[in-house]
C-alpha cells in the first residue's frame, strides 16, 4: 500500500481549486480496497473517494485520505435477445467509454456523450443530459461496503436511483464503486426528444447514434465551458420539482418560465431560465462566475477557493428564493 503525503489535487478536479490532501493513495484493483479501509479505520483518518473530480467541491486542506479510483477494465459478460451486458471498471474515463460502446454499435448512451468524470461517479449522481439517465442502461452496480466489510453486487433496485441521485449519494462515502454492468441494447432506438437536438436532427430517419453522439458533442461544446481552459462542474444546481398548484401560480407572473412534466402532480422548472431570468447570466463577483451561455455553470475565472464557491452560489440561491420563492439545491458533492 503506497500512501503518499500532501498532495495537490489541483489538477484532479474539474473546478480547479486549490487543495491538498494530507494522504492520497490510487486504487488500481477492488483486492487492494479492504487493507485501504482496515488502515482508515485503524488510524480513526476521514476518506472520500475521487474519481474524475467533476462534481465535488474540495476544501483548501483535506484533514484525511484521498482515494483515487482508478480501477480499470471493460469486457462484455454476455448478450440476450434484446441486450449486451459489459461490465467497465469504475475508473474508466465515462465519455471514452460512451465513445467505445457506440462504435461497437452498444445503444443506449448516446445522449450522454462528453459527460466529464469517471464511470463509477456516473451512478453516484445518476448522471443525466437530453433526455437519458445513465439509470436507464444499468444493470447492476459492484461495490465494497465500508461499513460492513464486504464486497456486493447491487441489483438496479438497489441502487434506489433518482433525479441526480442514488443510494450512493444518499450514503455518500459508505460504499465505494468498483465497476458497472450496462445493459445496453442491440438495436438503436434513438432519443431526439430535447429541443436542441431536434434543431440539429430534422430527419430522424437519416440519423444514426454515431451522428447523435456526435450532435450531443458539438452542443454541449458551443453551450458549456471547457473545464481545461476554465474551471467548472458542469450544472451547478439541480432543476426544482413543484407542485401544479405553485406552477400555476409562477406562470401567471411568469409566462415563459420552460417546465416539465416530472410525476403525476409534480413539474420540473429549469433552474438556469430561473437564473437568467433575474440577470445573473454571465455575472461575475471576483474570481467566480455564472457562465455566459448557461446561467446553470458556476465557473471558476482564477483561483477561487472553496468558499469563495459556496459565497457565490449562496448568493444565487438567494436571490432566486427572494424572486421566485423556490430554493436551488446545489448538485457537486461538497467535501
Ligand atoms: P435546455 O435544453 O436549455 O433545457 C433546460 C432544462 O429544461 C434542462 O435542464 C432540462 O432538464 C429541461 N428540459 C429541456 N427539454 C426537456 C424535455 N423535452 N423534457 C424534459 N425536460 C426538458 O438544457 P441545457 O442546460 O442546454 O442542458 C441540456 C441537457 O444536458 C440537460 O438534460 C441537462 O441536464 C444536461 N446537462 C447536465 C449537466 C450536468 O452537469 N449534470 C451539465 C450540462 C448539461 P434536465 O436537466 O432534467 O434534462
Amino acid at each position: 500500500m503506497q500512501i503518499e503525503e500532501n498532495v495537490s489535487l489541483k489538477s484532479l478536479n474539474t473546478l480547479h481549486l486549490n487543495s491538498v490532501s494530507k494522504y492520497y493513495i490510487v486504487l488500481k484493483s477492488r483486492q487492494e480496497i479492504p487493507d485501504v479501509i482496515d488502515y482508515v479505520k485503524k488510524n480513526k483518518l476521514n476518506f472520500f473517494v475521487l474519481g474524475g473530480g467533476s462534481n465535488i467541491i474540495l476544501p483548501e486542506f483535506y484533514d484525511g485520505l484521498t482515494i483515487k479510483n482508478e480501477i480499470k477494465g471493460v469486457s462484455k459478460l454476455k448478450e440476450d435477445d434484446s441486450f449486451y451486458y459489459i461490465k467497465v471498471g469504475a475508473g474508466e474515463i465515462w465519455d471514452d467509454f460512451v465513445g467505445y460502446s457506440v462504435i461497437n454499435k452498444y445503444y443506449g448512451l448516446e445522449n450522454l456523450s462528453l459527460i466529464p468524470g469517471s464511470v463509477g461517479a456516473s451512478v453516484i449522481q445518476n448522471i443525466g443530459a437530453y433526455g437519458s439517465e445513465v439509470k436507464d442502461c444499468v444493470d447492476c452496480v459492484e461495490i465494497y461496503d465500508t461499513k460492513n466489510n464486504t464486497y456486493e453486487i447491487f441489483s438496479f433496485k438497489d441502487c434506489k436511483f433518482r433525479y441526480r441521485n442514488s443510494i450512493f449519494k444518499d450514503e455518500l462515502n459508505r460504499y465505494v464503486v468498483i465497476s458497472i454492468t450496462f445493459k445496453l441494447l442491440k438495436k438503436e432506438n434513438l432519443n431526439l426528444s430535447y429541443k436542441d437536438i431536434k434543431k440539429v436532427i430534422t430527419d430522424p430517419k437519416l440519423c444514426n447514434s454515431m451522428e447523435l453522439r456526435n450532435c450531443v458533442i458539438n452542443i454541449r461544446k458551443n453551450k458549456l465551458p471547457d473545464f481545461n481552459i476554465i474551471g467548472n462542474v458542469g450544472s451547478f444546481f439541480h432543476n426544482p420539482i413543484i407542485d401544479k398548484s405553485f406552477l400555476d401560480e409562477l406562470l401567471l407572473k411568469y409566462p415563459n418560465i420552460p417546465f416539465f412534466k416530472d410525476s403525476e402532480d409534480k413539474f420540473k422548472v429549469s433552474a438556469g431560465w430561473l437564473i437568467e431570468n433575474i440577470g445573473l447570466k454571465g455575472y461575475r463577483k471576483n474570481n467566480v462566475g455564472t457562465y455566459d451561455k448557461q446561467a446553470l455553470v458556476l465557473v471558476n475565472y482564477a483561483d477561487a477557493t472553496k468558499t469563495e464557491i459556496l459565497d457565490f452560489a449562496n448568493y444565487i440561491i438567494d436571490k432566486v428564493k427572494t424572486v421566485y420563492n423556490i430554493r436551488l439545491n446545489i448538485e457537486p458533492i461538497i467535501i
